[in-house]
């Protein structure tokens, strides 16, 4: 996604916003759907009868609804001449809002229409729905955190997985939706968010790693350019207790910048009931005094010695 489409869709959900009368977290999904006109609806997406009803209207990844419906589950679509969302029953109710707002940006967006009726070339193609999807997520954050009043919130408490959890509560956000534009959009400040699966559970058939998803921030990046993911989770993994839900660890470890300084980073893992989310926040450079001043003690001895 280029500057130019991030620029023009927060204007488009900041406008939005702005029209809805929307200012304060949480969000009001229902006011916001009311305000763009969208119907929604709960369903079991996975019920025939109302596939058969969408089936033809609904492509992903360049094919047909109805070739991939027996291999994933649908969490949400929006029948755009129907100006109707449907969310999938099953969905977690703390994913509804993310949903809701995810194919509100479908909507609001306005080249996204020709996808939802045309059948050319360009829509058919994976890479080109890959970036509508990109667009429609960039648009639900927009929206469900209110544009950049999130990021104002974030940056007026203290880095840590307590905060994080009491700004998931303020904007009715998942903690794994939260996490991630705390670290993305938050202050700024060297830290990591990390989804993995936890020891005591089987790691899923769609993931490559232990880890799942591995989201630096830009000041992360920049100062550990050298940290992998796969290290990060060996830390989690060493640290973390079995614990049904809630956190499993808290713990601190040292990291090495470019320029080979060692960094205190802290680290919190929660487990959501699927896997295991740890924050990652470098605290300090640690000085490495017991070298560095006996050293220097002894050249001044030396110095005062030669002027006697
Ligand atoms: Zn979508």
């Amino acid at each position: 996604m280029d500057r130019a489409t991030r620029a023009e869709i927060e204007r488009i959900a900041a406008a939005t916003l702005r029209d809805a009368g929307l200012t304060e977290p949480p969000l009001s999904v229902e006011q916001l759907l009311q305000h763009v006109q969208l119907h929604r609806d709960y369903y079991d997406l996975a019920n025939p009868g109302f596939l058969d009803r969408a089936k033809h209207k609904l492509r992903i990844q360049g094919h047909k609804l109805v070739d991939i419906i027996n291999k994933v589950r649908l969490q949400a679509v929006l029948l755009f001449d129907e100006n109707r969302i449907c969310i999938d029953q099953e969905l977690p109710r703390i994913k509804h809002p993310w949903a809701s707002c995810h194919e509100t940006g479908h909507r609001l967006l306005p080249w996204h229409k020709p996808f939802f009726f045309g059948d050319t070339a360009q829509t058919l193609d994976p890479a080109y729905q890959a970036d509508l999807e990109a667009e429609a997520n960039y648009a639900a954050g927009r929206l469900l955190f209110l544009g950049d009043r999130f990021t104002k919130d974030a940056r007026d408490v203290v880095p840590t997985i307590e905060s994080v959890k009491s700004l998931a509560k303020r904007y009715r956000a998942s903690l794994t939706t939260t996490l991630r534009r705390y670290v993305e959009q938050g202050p700024d400040l060297a830290m990591a968010m990390l989804v993995s699966t936890p020891l005591w559970a089987q790691q899923p058939d769609d993931q490559e790693h232990r880890w799942r998803h591995f989201v630096p921030s830009e000041r992360f990046s920049r100062l550990f350019p050298d940290s992998s993911a796969e290290s990060l989770r060996v830390a989690v993994d060493s640290h973390a207790s079995y614990k049904k839900g809630g956190k499993v660890a808290e713990f601190r470890l040292g990291l090495v910048d470019a320029r080979s300084d060692r960094h205190e980073v802290r680290a919190w893992s929660f487990n959501n009931q699927h896997y295991l989310l740890t924050l990652f926040v470098e605290e300090r450079r640690v000085t490495e005094t017991r070298v560095v001043i006996p050293h220097r003690r002894i050249q001044i001895t030396g110095f005062e010695g030669g002027e006697e």
